[in-house]
């Protein structure tokens, strides 16, 4: 049962903390996956951010160059060639990324212009057929940029044509030869793009920037694609259209594989000019910085499950402790209780045993004194022979009279309804009392009885129930010595409070495995009709509760053949 008991809590112990095992495992998990979802979410975010960044500091760059430009075109003092080379210089160096800057004047002839070795004086758009932007910008009567193209140093730029006016006339247009690549050195140089790469193309897809491939600039962005995806296409088709947005699509990396990429796009609207600026990150990237928090939430884990396997184990290891101490203890009342059944077995046979020996001895007497009466009533007997039968017949009435008493007593013991006397007791005077009581059946067995006082003791006691002590120890003695000429001593010896009478006999003892048996009521340790001398067996009970129920204690020490010292303490009179 047990056995059994012990199987199912471990069950129930291992099925709790694979449970809890389980919950953590799932837990985490779960949490991996939403921390990767927030993490790309933030990251796109931020993504998006940078892009925005990105669109408005391009937007910034030109508009402050615009500006300048304007207010150049619109002073009043405009149009005189020296006036434009003095402000062209002054602006070119004031505000650093201007490539060129020219004054055409009306007739479409380049007539000023700083620096100069850049400054084709002379140079007629008419002539040249390169007019479409002169005219747009005069016949518009405002600033016009056109789409980025190539320099004459090949160098990929935009120009800004800003119409000159005196009055109501026009009196030709100043233009601004800025280089692309300055506006992106000025304005994306500030953004880490180590994770990933920035692009920016124009509406027609013509690729102005790539922070990755710079070499593939001014050529069209879907030409230079290696098999984009429709995700990829789709993007790029929506920042051509001026949208904004994010997006993933997959593309081949250094290593020929391919890589999932997150992307956030944002347009640059300037003037008459739609761009879009792409922010990528490949998703790896994301994932490695997801992966380091993967790596502390499974440390959590472990440490988690290691907690909870260590804790379930202890709790089991004091679970089997404390079922084998169940276990023993059940184990130890069950000795308890067969041993007390077989000492209650035994008293039953000792009781059976007593009470056919009360009847024998309740009966001998008897039948002694039936013969005498009926030899007193049949025969004509003389004065002699008369005293003789009725000192037989009173003898016995004794003996079975005394045999009632002890019955008596030891109901009374075992009740605890025996009232004690305090007394105080001269020790002397009692035992002497007892010895001269027993004298003549220890000299009719040819023992001598003496005494060996410490002192004259005085002792608080009960007087009659402890002569009576006295008396059944001695008469043990006397019954129990088998060998004439010995001698009986009875001996005393004080101690702090108390004083220990000791009877000793050299008669034939009793055996180790008996000495606690013989204060049991009804114990003889030879009960069989072999025995010779008489007894109840309760004497030594009845002596045990008069002692114990004045506050002192008996003890037997006995070695069978050589005799046995029965020493009994009783409390001293304290004046
Ligand atoms: P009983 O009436 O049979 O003497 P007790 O209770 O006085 O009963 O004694 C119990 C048993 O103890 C006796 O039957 C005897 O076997 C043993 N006994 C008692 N006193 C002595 C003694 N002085 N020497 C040896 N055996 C003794």
């Amino acid at each position: 049962m047990f056995f059994s008991n012990r199987r199912y809590n471990i069950i129930i112990i291992t099925f709790i903390a694979l449970l809890f095992i389980g919950s953590v495992v799932f837990l985490g998990a779960r949490s991996n996956l939403e921390v990767q979802e927030i993490f790309e979410e933030q990251y796109t975010e931020q993504q998006t951010l940078n892009a925005k960044q990105i669109s408005s500091g391009v937007t910034e760059f030109l508009n402050e160059k615009v500006v300048a430009l304007e207010v150049i075109a619109g002073a009043e003092n405009g149009v005189p060639d020296d006036f434009y080379m003095r402000s062209f210089k002054a602006l070119y160096e004031r505000s650093q990324g201007f490539y060129a800057l020219q004054y055409i004047d009306e007739s479409g002839t380049i007539v000023s212009g700083y620096p100069e070795d850049r400054t084709p004086l002379g140079y007629n758009l008419y002539e040249n057929n390169m007019d479409q932007a002169f005219q747009k910008t005069k016949s518009m009567g405002s600033t016009y940029i056109t789409n980025p193209t190539y320099t004459f140093e090949d160098e990929l730029a935009m120009y800004v044509w800003v119409p000159v006016y005196s009055g109501n006339d026009f009196r030709g247009t100043v233009l601004a030869i800025i280089r692309i690549e300055e506006i992106t050195e000025r304005v994306i140089q500030s953004y880490d793009s180590s994770a990933g790469y920035v692009y920016i193309i124009d509406e027609k897809g013509k690729l102005l920037y790539h922070s990755d491939n710079p070499k593939e600039t001014g050529k069209n962005y879907f030409d230079i694609l290696n098999e984009p995806d429709q995700d990829r296409l789709y993007i790029l088709g929506e920042q051509t259209e001026g949208k904004e947005g994010m997006g993933d699509f997959e593309e081949l990396n250094e290593n020929n594989e391919l890589e999932e990429k997150l992307v956030s796009y944002v347009p640059i609207k300037w003037y008459n000019q739609v761009w879009s600026v792409g922010v990528v990150t490949p998703v790896p990237f994301i994932t490695s910085i997801v992966r380091s928090i993967y790596l502390k939430q499974a440390t959590f884990m472990i440490i988690t499950t290691f907690f909870i396997l260590f804790f379930t184990s202890l709790i089991s290891l004091i679970f089997l402790s404390w079922n084998r101490k169940l276990e023993e203890e059940v184990h130890k009342k069950t000795e308890q209780l067969k041993n007390s059944n077989q000492r209650l077995q035994k008293l039953n046979r000792v009781k059976n045993e007593f009470l056919s020996m009360v009847s024998h001895e309740l009966k001998t007497p008897l039948t002694a004194m039936r013969t005498s009466s009926e030899f007193l009533r049949e025969e004509d007997c003389d004065k002699e022979t008369q005293k003789e039968m009725l000192d037989l017949i009173i003898r016995n009435i004794d003996r079975q009279s005394r045999m009632v008493d002890d019955l008596l007593d030891i109901s009374r013991i075992e009740s605890g309804r025996m009232v004690f006397k305090e007394e105080q007791i001269n020790l002397k005077e009692i035992i002497d009392n007892a010895i001269q009581m027993m004298e003549p059946m220890a000299t009719k067995n040819g023992i001598n009885i003496e005494s060996e006082l410490d002192n004259e003791p005085r002792v608080k006691a009960d007087k009659d129930k402890l002569l009576r002590v006295f008396v059944n120890l001695l008469n043990n003695a006397i019954k129990f010595t088998t060998n004439k000429g010995e001698n009986i001593k009875i001996k005393t010896e004080e101690n702090r409070d108390f004083v220990e009478i000791s009877v000793i006999d050299r008669g034939i003892g009793i055996s180790e495995n008996e000495q606690d048996k013989i204060f049991d009521k009804f114990y003889q340790v030879d009960n069989t009709s072999r025995r010779k001398v008489g007894g109840s067996g309760l004497g030594l009970a009845i002596i045990k509760g008069i002692i114990e129920g004045q506050g002192g204690s008996i003890r037997v020490k006995s070695e069978p053949g050589v005799g046995s010292t029965f020493t009994f303490t009783l409390r001293k009179w304290e004046e």
